[in-house]
């Protein structure tokens, strides 16, 4: 379980020094921003829609490690999936970092798995699910900002 950990740790690092990505997005159909002023955490999401599809998604920000990467690798996973893909994946993620009742198999989360660990760690909760509200706010077309408090 250690190496498994060690792993997840280097790919969280590798996204938080190298973030996919990680720009403005041209021709975005929808963004909204994220705040969360316990970490300082930062996070803006570029949504371009054709439809109910993610055509192409982007992020800026700056922050912690986990809320950084943790917008890196939601940006990887989420291109070309379509809406309800997408809240259905924010559902899962949420239950994995917050170790909720219907405990989710990490496994069935694919590389976000590596975040299996905060829920570990309460007050990182917040940082690794902020993109995702963002994403989210972006999505129901909520233009404007969200705050995790
Ligand atoms: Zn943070």
């Amino acid at each position: 379980m250690s190496d498994l950990r060690e792993l997840y740790q280097q790919v969280i690092l590798d996204h938080y020094k190298r973030p996919r990505n990680f720009k403005k997005l041209d021709g975005a159909t929808r963004q909204a921003e994220g705040n969360n002023p316990l970490c300082g955490d930062q996070i803006t999401v570029y949504l371009h829609m054709d439809g109910d599809l993610i055509r192409d998604i982007s992020f800026e920000g700056a922050g912690c490690a986990i809320s950084q990467s943790a917008a890196s690798l939601m940006t990887t996973v989420l291109k070309g999936k379509t809406k309800a893909e997408a809240g259905a994946l924010f559902e899962k993620f949420h239950e994995m970092v917050t170790g909720g009742e219907n405990a989710v198999d990490p496994m069935e989360l694919g590389k976000l798995a590596v975040f299996c660990g905060v829920k570990e760690f309460p007050v990182r909760v917040k940082c690794a699910s902020l993109p995702w509200h963002t994403m989210r706010a972006a999505l129901e077309g909520q233009n404007g900002s969200v705050s995790t408090e």
